[in-house]
Order: structure tokens, then C-alpha cells, then sequence
């Protein structure tokens, strides 16, 4: 018994010191969280007006993603994600996301887009705000027949995307979200994909595959811009030297641009 007490007592100041760290690394979490949401209103001060950023939701290699709640006309409150894109991502690229989203989203289980803000190099896609679970915390409960809603669900949003010639290219749990109550589903972060030959989406045409990529590698030499995009530097040049809104008709005159190997894990 004795023995046993000692043990106990010898592990309580690892134990509080655990929580200690824990606690110290959860306010500076927060405290750094609200610091990155002060420098998104600084970067894109439209939103100052419009939304109240509440809290980070995500944050990957090449954006952060915020909920937010707008204030609606009729008064009352709707929930938003802001997904602000780094500011060194290809604008090429920035416009191929936006593009599947609001050419294939809003249906079958993939995500839509509400507004886009734009300030200098900084750009926030608004989407509508779908609540989701952590897949790591539901995988071991989930019933056959969710599972088998799942997957239905899953190969819906991949059937509309693939009637466009959109190849997502990073499907895995965290890019398909899941709200377990509602039975909702979303297929999100089009930040890799590419298009079939015949794509809808025009943006997608001129982001080219890592074969052809192979071909204009042997002619022309390659800048990586950050954001899964390198392109070749005549390119490059061209496409940072037009204004913006010239972006989604010009940008398809700039081709050989490729994207570069992820090392994320898929399904
Ligand atoms: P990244 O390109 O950085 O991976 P994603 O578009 O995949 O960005 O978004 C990162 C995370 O943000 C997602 O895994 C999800 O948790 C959250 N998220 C993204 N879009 C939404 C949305 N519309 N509603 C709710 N959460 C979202
Ligand atoms: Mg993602």
C-alpha cells in the first residue's frame, strides 16, 4: 500500500507539469490564433464589415481556414468558412480552386462558393459553413450502413466532379467532410486538382499534367511558386504582370504549368 502511495505521489508533479505545458500551449495557441485573425482583417480589410471571425478551423501547408459568422439583412446570424490562401500561392492556381467550386459546388455533396475577397495578394474563398466531424474520432463507430452512406456519398460528389473533367487528386477524410447527425457531406480543397483532356473548367486546361510536365522541363526552366504550381519562368512573369480580373480569361493563353507532388496521405 505503502509502496503503491509513494508511486502515486511520485507521479504527480510529471502529471502537473503535463498539464501545465498543455494549458501554456493552448493559450499561446489562442493567443496566436487571434494574432493570425487581426492580420487577416489587416490583409483583407473588407471583411472588417461583413464577418465576425470566431476561430481557426484549419490550417494546412497552404491555407487557414476560419469560421465566421455574417450578419444577414434579415437579422439573423449565418455561418461561414473563410479559407485564406497563402499569399505566395500561384494566382493561376488560386483561380482554378475558385473556379471548381463555383462551376461543379453547391451539388451532390460538393462544397460551393459564396464570395471571394481580394486584397493585393491576399484571397479569402467564403464558403458556407459545414459542421464536421473528425474522421479519426467516428472511424471506429461507424455502423455498416454509415459506412455504406459514406462511401454513397463520397462517389456522388466524385461523379459531378468527373462530368466536369475535374481530377481532385487529394480525396481523403479531411477533404471530405462528414456531419454524422445530419447526414451531410462536402467535398472540398480543390488546391491540387487537375483536368481530363475534355475539362469544363477552363482554368484547369491550362494547368497541365506532371507528363507534359516532363516535356517542357527539357525546354524551359521551372519556377515553383509556393502553392502546389510551378511554371515555366516566361510564364510566370507574364501571368504576375496582368491585373487581376484579366486573370481567369488570360490565364488560359499561359500554359505549361505543372503541379508538384504531394506528400499527403489519401484514402
Ligand atoms: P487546405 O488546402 O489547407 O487543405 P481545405 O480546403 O482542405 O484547405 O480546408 C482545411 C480544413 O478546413 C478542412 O479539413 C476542414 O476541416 C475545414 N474546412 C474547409 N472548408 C470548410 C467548410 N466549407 N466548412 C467547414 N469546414 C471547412
Ligand atoms: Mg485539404
Amino acid at each position: 500500500m505503502e509502496a503503491s502511495l509513494n508511486a502515486y505521489q511520485d507521479e504527480q508533479p510529471p502529471l502537473q507539469a503535463e498539464n501545465f505545458c498543455r494549458k501554456h500551449e493552448k493559450n499561446s495557441k489562442l493567443s496566436g490564433v487571434k494574432i493570425d485573425i487581426e492580420k487577416l482583417y489587416e490583409a483583407v480589410p473588407q471583411l472588417v464589415n461583413v464577418f465576425k471571425i470566431k476561430e481557426k478551423i484549419g490550417e494546412g501547408t497552404f491555407s487557414s481556414v476560419y469560421l465566421a459568422t455574417a450578419q444577414l439583412q434579415a437579422g439573423c446570424e449565418e455561418k461561414m468558412a473563410l479559407k485564406h490562401l497563402i499569399p505566395t500561392s500561384h494566382p493561376l492556381r488560386i483561380a482554378a480552386e475558385l473556379q471548381c467550386l463555383t462551376i461543379a459546388g453547391g451539388q451532390d455533396n460538393v462544397m460551393g462558393v459564396k464570395y471571394c475577397f481580394r486584397k493585393n495578394d491576399h484571397v479569402v474563398i467564403v464558403m458556407p459553413y459545414l459542421e464536421h466531424e473528425s474522421f479519426l474520432d467516428v472511424l471506429n463507430s461507424l455502423s455498416f450502413e454509415e459506412v455504406r452512406e459514406y462511401m454513397f456519398n463520397l462517389f456522388k460528389a466524385l461523379r459531378r466532379i468527373h462530368h466536369f473533367g475535374i481530377v481532385h487528386r487529394d480525396v481523403k477524410p479531411s477533404n471530405f467532410l462528414y456531419n454524422r447527425r445530419l447526414k451531410e457531406y462536402a467535398l472540398v480543397d480543390f488546391g491540387l486538382a487537375q483536368g481530363t483532356p475534355d475539362t469544363k473548367i477552363e482554368l484547369l486546361r491550362v494547368v497541365q499534367s506532371e507528363s507534359q510536365q516532363e516535356s517542357c522541363s527539357q525546354n524551359k526552366p521551372h519556377l515553383t511558386l509556393g502553392n502546389r504550381v510551378s511554371v515555366n519562368v516566361t510564364a510566370s512573369r507574364q501571368l504576375n504582370s496582368q491585373p487581376q480580373k484579366h486573370l481567369i480569361n488570360g490565364a488560359a493563353s499561359f500554359h505549361k504549368c505543372r503541379l508538384n507532388k504531394e506528400k499527403e496521405e489519401r484514402f
